[in-house]
This record gives C-alpha cells, sequence and structure tokens, in this order.
C-alpha cells in the first residue's frame, strides 16, 4: 500500500489515500470513536474500487472499477495497524467495518479477509454494513457459516435500511434488494443467544418514510434494533436536495421524534448515533468520499474543510 495522503486528526479520526498493490486507489479511515485508542479502535475499509448501486445520499457510489482482492482489503488494515500500534493493536476492542466504500456482498474476498482477521486478532470485532442486494446468496451463506464458526458474540451485521416505504427505499437504493421478509428471515438466522443484534440502520433525511408500525409487523425487537444516524453533508445530498433530520446538538430526530417514541414504546432498542461533528469536516462519516469532493469540489459548508487546499488530482 502507497499512502498518497492522509486527512484528519489522529485524536479523531484519519481518512487514508492510498494505492494498493493492484494499483487501486482506495480510501479508508482509522476513527478513535472514544478518544482512547485502548479502549477502542475502529477501521473502515473499502470492499470494491467505486460503487455499482449509486446510493443517494452517498459519495461513494459515482464510479465502478471492480472488486478488491484480500490483499488489497489486508493492506487497508495492516498499514494503520503498523502506523499505530507496530505489531497487534493494543486496544481493547478492536472494530474493523466493511462500510467505506463499496457494497461488501459483491466480493467474497471479504470473507476470506474476515477469516484471516479474526485468526490474527482475538480482540477483533467485525462489523459488515450491507444494503442486501440480490444475487448475493452465496456471500451470505459463507457469511452466516463464518459468523457461526468464529464470530457467534461479536459480529454487528447492519442492514440499510433508510425508508420503511418499499417504494421510497428503491428511489434511495437503486438496485434489486432483499424485502423486508427476507431481511427478518436472515437476521433471525445470523443472531445468536448472548450475541449483539441485528442493526437497522435509517441515515434520516426528513423526507425518508419511516414508521415503526412497519418495523413491528416485520422485524422481532428480540432479533433486531434501530440505529438512526444522522444524513451526513456529502456532494450526493446536496446534489439530490435531500435534508438530514437529525440535530446534531440535541441528537434527536426533529420531523421523525414520533418514529423514535414509537419504536421505545414497542420495546425497540433504538441507538442514535451522532458521533464528533468534527468527522463531517474530515470526510470520514458515514456516506462521504473526499475523492468525490476533490473531484467536484461543490459549495458544501460543514464538510470536507480539511481536504479544502489538498492538491490531488483526480482523474
Ligand atoms: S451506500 Fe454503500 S451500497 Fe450505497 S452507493 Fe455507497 S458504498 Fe455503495
Amino acid at each position: 500500500m502507497e499512502i498518497l495522503s492522509e486527512v484528519g486528526d489522529p485524536n479523531v479520526a484519519v481518512v487514508y489515500i492510498g494505492k494498493t498493490s493492484k494499483g487501486n486507489i482506495v480510501e479508508f479511515v482509522e476513527s478513535i470513536p472514544t478518544y482512547n485508542p485502548q479502549e477502542k479502535w475502529v477501521l473502515i475499509v473499502s470492499s470494491l474500487n467505486g460503487c455499482p448501486v449509486g446510493c443517494k445520499m452517498c459519495d461513494a457510489g459515482f464510479f465502478y472499477k471492480g472488486r478488491l482482492t484480500v490483499d488489497e482489503l489486508m493492506e487497508q488494515i495492516e498499514y494503520p495497524i503498523t502506523r499505530r500500534w507496530n505489531g497487534k493493536p493494543k486496544t481493547r476492542k478492536f472494530k474493523v467495518q466493511f462500510a467505506r466504500m463499496g457494497e461488501p456482498s459483491f466480493n467474497m474476498a471479504v470473507i476470506e479477509a474476515m477469516r484471516l482477521l479474526g485468526e490474527r486478532y482475538d480482540n477483533l470485532h467485525p462489523s459488515l454494513s450491507t444494503i442486501a442486494p440480490i444475487g448475493t446468496n452465496k456471500f451470505f451463506e459463507a457469511l452466516l457459516e463464518l459468523k457461526k464458526e468464529m464470530f457467534p458474540t461479536n459480529f454487528q451485521l447492519q442492514f440499510s435500511i433508510h425508508s420503511t416505504n418499499p417504494e421510497q427505499r428503491d428511489e434511495i437504493i437503486p438496485v434489486r434488494k432483499w424485502d423486508f421478509e427476507r431481511i427478518a428471515e436472515y437476521g433471525k438466522a445470523f443472531y445468536d443467544e448472548g450475541g449483539k443484534k441485528i442493526t437497522l440502520n435509517f441515515a434520516l433525511a426528513r423526507e425518508n418514510e419511516a414508521d415503526a408500525e412497519v418495523i413491528a409487523e416485520y422485524f422481532p425487537k428480540e432479533y433486531f434494533l434501530i440505529k438512526i444516524t444522522p444524513l451526513n453533508p456529502t456532494v450526493s445530498v446536496l446534489k439530490n436536495k435531500l435534508t438530514n433530520d437529525v440535530d446534531l446538538e440535541t441528537g434527536l430526530p426533529m420531523k421523525h421524534r414520533k418514529f423514535v417514541d414509537d419504536l421505545r414504546r414497542l420495546g425497540y432498542d433504538v441507538i442514535i448515533s451522532v458521533g464528533d461533528t468534527r468527522e463531517n469536516l474530515i470526510g470520514s462519516n458515514c456516506g462521504q468520499y473526499i475523492l468525490r469532493f476533490l473531484k467536484e469540489r461543490p459549495e458544501l459548508r460543514e464538510a470536507y474543510t480539511f481536504a479544502r487546499g489538498f492538491e490531488f488530482k483526480v482523474s
């Protein structure tokens, strides 16, 4: 891995832009959510070069050049490990999230990388975020098998849902994907007693429909929890005229307050995850992708300011 640039603050988050051994340009993130890397240390890696899905709010889905190999996945993990720890990560919770650029279920090498990581690091907490596209049965079967074998209680699986209205969900995530029944069925099989519940994530735009009754109809609270995140400031959010519904100061949804209240009343665990707003300025947050910003350089306040003076040629 040749590091072309790094953007951020090592006490909060750093985005690395690197050229892999195969010549692909990728972004990956090192994040310290509790400001104490000995307590929790998080790496967020890319699974593909670009992404063919093109979700409405995501800056990584504007091109697609193919899958990354297992070596290219591991390089994104090994570089920050060597740099910060010079050996194994001396942290209580070492989390690796397959959640930067690219839908991970399109790449079987992700399974192989997770297995290698589990063999190498006993403090590993793997995490994968997916939109659950159709045609990925082989990946999800292998993932289920790996989870049961190696990570029964510490695997975090997240389905990106965003809207409880299937038609709107199709607009936001414009590919064919599993319906709620299928997600629920897989999630229940994935869950292990004493392990993590399956996360249903809503990057909550004011425009999105969010109805707790729909959640209750498909997803039992014993297996699923709801995670609400702000709609982060991205080039795509700006272009598609979407509006974030989560107040970054209070951490509460504005238009969708009832959704949260109803979910809690129905007994669901609801996590509202706002994080450090400096991550928006760094460009390390979910849906952000610095190379997209550098390519288009739109008028975008409260985001990507760390990369603004950056002279990086984007083809
Ligand atoms: S959110 Fe994920 S699946 Fe959607 S375009 Fe971005 S990287 Fe691809």
